[in-house]
């Protein structure tokens, strides 16, 4: 194993980009999908079992694992790592979208964020340089800079002035996490819908240097149209040679859509989430098990998907558990919506190199075009 972050680019086709990122905890095949263990676990899985789909890396969240059980308590627990049970890569948010979209009375101060929390209502601060030592203390590979990320649409004033406070987030946020070798820090770029307020942003982030780069305030409500056409530049205002991440992306349609882009790395809580609520996603859009028409069907979810709920099960078996409010309704579900986005993933991968990712495109769009499967 390397003993410092870096990454490779192995290939390109058209803005597609494959390649490896390589930590201390293993390699990361980009582009990569990141399964979200909110509060120290993917719900409903295992982490043997979150592997097994294929994840190289893992989401942890910063508010809530501050929250509870804290980042002191995991830390005198060995580190997220040993307290979850998962022995590869874990990125961490930084904790300010939380802060913004679940936490009571904020407050926003050039110094940082005040709050209070939405289980206890026990108050709290998150500044850079306390975001970097929370992520520190839960023994994060990869650490995103402390920002703001102001929900769309907001005026132009409004994005401004906040990507600007990002900014001196980030710089703050550098200073603080220091030099540790194996760990990375990414910055984040920031501007709303605004080219130039992107264009701005990134070449902050150039000026300071980080190991990878996201692009962050988007998936915020903007819609489809309105974030590809985001990703039509940003992505290219950041450095070739460095990973690019996009946060809280997306569904399949807008991974790949973001992967054709030029972005290695995506996260969503959408395959977990949707697993606990009978949403099945599959090469042929959304299947909602829940529906009456699946009751009698003996046939698998998809019968060319080779995970433990497919080749297990029935619809009608799927169906019959969600209605009776089963656990393993949850967890087979989940399962197979994660083995689906690293299928995806793994897809898009082989794709890129072997220079055929615009067919692979055509295909992925035909197949969802065609729908689920005809009723019996
Ligand atoms: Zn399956």
């Amino acid at each position: 194993m390397p003993e410092r972050f870096s990454y490779e680019l192995k290939a390109t086709d058209g803005k597609a980009r494959t390649g490896v990122i390589s930590t201390p905890r293993g390699e990361i095949r980009t582009p990569a999908f990141m399964p979200v263990g909110t509060a120290g676990t993917v719900k409903a899985m295992l982490p043997e079992s979150v592997r097994a789909t294929g994840a190289d890396i893992l989401l942890g969240n910063t508010y809530h694992l501050m929250l509870r059980p804290t980042a002191e308590r995991i830390d005198r627990l060995g580190g997220l790592h040993r307290f979850m049970n998962w022995n590869r890569p874990i990125l961490t948010d930084s904790g300010g979208f939380q802060v913004m979209s679940l936490a009571e009375l904020r407050k926003l101060t050039e110094r940082g964020v005040t709050f209070r929390s939405h289980i206890d209502g026990s108050r709290h601060e998150i500044t850079p340089e306390r975001s970097m030592e929370i992520q520190r203390l839960l023994g994060s590979d990869i650490v995103m800079a402390f920002d703001e990320c102001p929900a769309l649409p907001a005026d132009r004033k409004r994005i401004e002035d906040s990507m600007r406070l990002s900014m001196r987030w980030a710089s703050r946020s550098k200073e603080a996490f220091g030099d540790r070798p194996g760990h990375a820090l990414f910055g984040i770029q920031q501007g709303g819908l605004e080219q130039d307020l992107r264009e701005e942003s990134a070449k902050a982030l150039r000026d300071i240097g980080f190991d990878g780069y996201a692009v962050g305030g988007l998936a915020v409500g903007e819609g489809q149209e309105a974030m590809f056409g985001v990703l039509d530049f940003a992505p290219d205002m950041l450095p070739a040679d460095k990973p690019r991440y996009l946060m809280g992306v997306g569904k399949p349609d807008d991974i790949v859509g973001a992967v054709a882009r030029g972005i290695d790395m995506m996260d969503c809580v959408l395959p977990s989430r949707s697993g606990r609520t009978g949403q099945a996603w599959t090469r042929h859009g959304v299947v909602n098990i829940k529906n009456a028409r699946h009751a009698d069907d003996p046939r698998p979810l998809d019968e060319h998907c080779t995970c433990p709920a497919c080749t297990g099960y029935s619809r009608a078996y799927l169906h019959h558990v969600f209605r009776a409010g089963e656990m393993i309704s949850g967890m087979l579900l989940t399962w197979h919506n994660l083995h689906y986005y690293q299928e995806l993933m793994q897809g898009m991968r082989d794709a890129i190199a072997a220079g055929r990712f615009a067919e692979f495109e055509r295909d992925f769009h035909a197949q969802r075009a065609e729908g689920d499967i005809a009723p019996l």
